[in-house]
């Protein structure tokens, strides 16, 4: 059997080519369980390439990186990414046929389960070592085990001749593939936060203005709504006193306070922010004006009746809200405002209560 450097060259290229795709998967903006579909297909299209030029150990027994590849989608991305990329794998090898169909599909199946444990075993560490790297590798010669389904008279010759490059192939692929992959996942994980930390705030852990902005935005696209949608002001009460009192740390668990009560009041789907200061913002892209009103109620309610401890007293605060409702979509800029209006009404009308105006659409 002949080798010579440009096979490896071809598998080398073929596994950054995976790494890089990985990392762009990674990266888009879909659901998590979206970016495992495509991930499990791509290492199942690596499987289904490398098998195009693999060595040839006996007739129709092949070796190549595919285990490698459906290995690393049970290692990075699960079980499931992990079957996708099997069942690709698996159609691809029987298509090609030979003895070696079998003992193929086995083997591949042996280095998923094998990959997805390791996956399983490194679920709590924040990054693979190149200590974990050489173990997924000697976890993927498991699959050498396929060997003893050949026929009996090529299983010796077939095992001398394949089994020194498929357990180098799959360990130092795991080592260089695993590298690669690992610096993608690293950094799209660090963006990720990055990003996050961008667009939040620290103390109450909602979405600070920038944060809002961006999330008004995409709820606006994502969001068809029959029953109109509505902002809320919330901007607490003679807020400078309780500071002064209390102090500014009582008066920042006070404001944590507020953050985690106005949390308990909207559901998962709305947005919550802090602009700033002692004034917070609601943005409901899905509700009635009824159900706009109720919740500004429970919120002010919410608020008035919590309390923050200290020294023994129980510091309360209460919030003036101004609501703006609208049936069809509304610019930030202008609800914002209409809703400022409103939240001016509230503290002139005595503060603790909310004030709110609907914007009826106009008759087409
Ligand atoms: P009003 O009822 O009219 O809203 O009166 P107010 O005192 O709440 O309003 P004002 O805007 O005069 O004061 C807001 C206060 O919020 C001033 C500032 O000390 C306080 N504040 C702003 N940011 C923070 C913060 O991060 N932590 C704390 N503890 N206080 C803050
Ligand atoms: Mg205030
Ligand atoms: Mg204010």
């Amino acid at each position: 059997m002949k080798l010579n450097a440009f096979e490896f060259l071809d598998n080398f290229a073929l596994m950054a080519l995976a790494a890089v795709l990985y990392g762009i998967i990674l990266r888009l903006d879909y659901p998590r369980d979206v970016r495992r579909i495509l991930g499990g297909i791509m290492f199942g299209v690596g499987a289904a390439v490398s098998m195009m030029d693999p060595l040839r150990v006996a007739p129709g027994v092949i070796v190549d990186l595919r285990s490698l590849f459906i290995g690393f989608s049970g290692a990075f991305l699960g079980p499931v990414a992990m079957v996708i990329s099997l069942t690709i794998g698996a159609v691809t090898r029987y298509q090609i046929g030979g003895i070696g169909v079998v003992p193929g599909i086995v083997a591949m199946t042996l280095a998923g389960c094998s990959g997805t444990l390791w996956g399983y075993l490194m679920r709590n560490r924040s990054r693979a070592r190149v200590r974990h790297l050489l173990l997924l590798g000697l976890m993927l010669c498991v699959g050498l085990l396929a060997f003893l389904l050949l026929p009996p008279e090529i299983r010796i010759k077939a095992f001398k001749n394949a089994a020194p490059y498929a357990a180098a192939s799959y360990i130092l692929g795991a080592l260089l593939l695993g590298t690669f992959v690992e610096r993608e996942r690293f950094y799209a994980m660090r963006e990720r936060r990055l990003t996050n930390e961008v667009n939040t705030d620290p103390l109450t852990g909602l979405l600070n203005r920038r944060g809002f902005q961006s999330g008004f935005e995409a709820a606006q696209e994502e969001t068809v709504s029959e029953n109109g949608a509505a902002i809320l002001l919330v901007d607490l009460d003679h807020f400078k006193k309780l500071n002064d009192t209390y102090g500014h740390d009582i008066g920042d668990l006070v404001l944590q306070s507020v953050g985690a009560t106005l949390r308990k009041a909207v559901r998962q789907s709305d947005l919550l922010a802090r602009l700033g200061g002692e004034e917070f913002v609601v943005y409901l892209p899905n509700a009635s004006m009824a159900d706009a009103r109720n919740i500004a109620e429970r919120i002010r309610a919410g608020i008035e009746t919590s309390s923050v401890a200290s020294n023994g007293s129980s510091i309360k605060a209460s919030t003036s809200i101004g609501g703006c409702w609208s049936l069809n979509a509304m610019d930030l800029t202008t609800g914002l405002k209409r809703a400022d209006v409103e939240l001016y009404k509230a503290k002139q009308g005595g503060r603790n209560q909310v004030r709110f105006t609907p914007t009826i659409k106009s008759a087409a």
